[in-house]
């Protein structure tokens, strides 16, 4: 088998059984591996460490798939991760309220760079890195094995795949679903889903419990759904008796697909003012006419893919938080998240603490939040936790 052999010193993280193996901790590699191949890593004085996936394209040239020299890389490995990540998720179904979930999640699941999602009788894959690409047919069998799923579809059309060297790369893996629609009951909601042209494998699974949060505290309020997508938050915020709901999006797909979430809901749209603008400028135009609201979500897409972008990302963050907490009513709630897996939790507080001093507010968190727990964080790969938010409350 191929190998890689570390730098003096930097078999630490690997020892910690972190799975990423960076370029700048290799200093020799031996038997010229393939892209996605498996190699032994090796510290500077010849011990085992690991067995890994060989990516010399990506920055993160290995991901470990295994500490245990006693096991071999092989499709017995693959069946074993994926019918354990599978059925852990099966096993909690009745803490999810929905018959949609994540099943595989990365790194956590032992899989480095594999997601799988799960809507209903459809399934929707993500070949995210060079092992499980590598793998690939064997990986496209065992899921329709252990999941007998009638349909199954590749979304591996993600950019973090360009950073891996990859080319984007979407379509049918079984049965037919073009032209299908695809319906999910998320906590007896509806939801309408396009695994096809949405976002992500079509849908914001980790933010579910975050929705229903949203649900409870909505009484009574005029609450502002800000990167609204299809309509999460929004129709949650409508079925906690909200007075109004206004939802802002700039992708006019997104907000067609809302509104049909909210007819098949049968909720009435009276109170829901549906916007087709840029967050950013349209907080402005708020903020210009004085119009207040008394519950503010913001869910913003990724800002920054890697650390590389944090920077330009935190000023982003800032600017939203800032005109939110703006036309906030005193007493009322702000909902914010970060989805950046650059950005850590701290800093994400920092950010808001410096976009509150800004707006000259006095404002509390109440309540931290995260993905929901079908998208687990494995212990040593704190990475995983990639999705932050806090419930905050504006004083003054
Ligand atoms: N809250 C949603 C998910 C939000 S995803 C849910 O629970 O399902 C982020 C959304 O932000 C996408 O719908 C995207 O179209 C939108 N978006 C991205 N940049 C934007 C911008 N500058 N202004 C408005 N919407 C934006």
């Amino acid at each position: 088998m191929p190998e890689i052999i570390l730098k003096v010193g930097r078999e630490r993280s690997i020892i910690h059984r972190h799975p990423w193996i960076y370029s700048g901790a290799i200093a020799k590699t031996i038997g010229d591996p393939r892209i996605g191949e498996t190699v032994e890593v090796l510290s500077a004085t010849g011990e085992f460490l690991a067995r890994a996936s060989y990516n010399p394209n990506s920055s993160i040239v290995g991901r470990i798939w295994t500490w245990n020299e006693n096991e071999p890389v092989d499709p017995n490995m693959l069946k074993e991760r994926l019918t354990k990540a599978i059925t852990s998720r099966w096993e909690m179904k009745f803490i999810f309220h929905s018959d949609a979930m994540r099943l595989v999640h990365g790194e956590s699941d032992g899989l480095p760079g594999l997601i799988l999602d799960q809507y209903g009788i459809t399934y929707v894959v993500q070949f995210l890195a060079a092992g499980v690409e590598y793998w690939k047919g064997e990986i496209i069998d065992l899921i329709l094995k252990i999941t007998n799923a009638k349909y199954l579809y590749e979304r591996s059309d993600v950019d973090i795949r360009q950073l891996e060297g990859y080319p984007l790369t979407s379509g049918m893996l079984r049965g037919k679903v073009i032209g299908k629609k695809i319906f999910i009951t998320e906590n007896d909601v509806k939801f309408q889903v396009d695994i096809i042209n949405g976002h992500k494998t079509g849908f914001y699974l980790d933010q579910r419990d975050n929705r229903l949060l949203v649900r409870s505290l909505s009484n009574g309020l005029n609450v502002l759904d800000c990167f609204s997508y299809t309509g999460g938050f929004a129709i949650n915020a409508l079925l906690g008796q909200a007075k109004s709901v206004t939802l802002v999006d700039s992708s006019s797909q997104a907000l067609s697909m809302a509104r049909e979430n909210i007819s098949l809901n049968n909720l009435n749209n009276n109170n829901v003012t549906i916007v087709e603008n840029d967050v950013f400028k349209y907080l402005r135009i708020l903020r210009d006419s004085a119009t207040s609201y008394d519950l503010v979500i913001l869910d913003p897409p990724k800002f920054a893919s890697t650390s590389a972008h944090i920077e330009r990302a935190a000023r982003g963050y800032k600017d939203i938080n800032l005109f939110a907490l703006k036309i906030l009513k005193p007493g009322g709630i702000l909902v914010t998240f970060s989805c950046s897996g650059g950005m850590s939790e701290d800093l994400f507080q920092k950010i808001i603490a410096g976009a509150a001093l800004d707006a000259k507010v006095d404002a509390v968190i109440i309540r931290r939040l995260h993905q929901a727990p079908d998208h687990p964080v494995a212990l040593n790969f704190p990475e995983g936790a990639y999705l932050k938010g806090f419930v905050i409350q504006k004083r003054s």
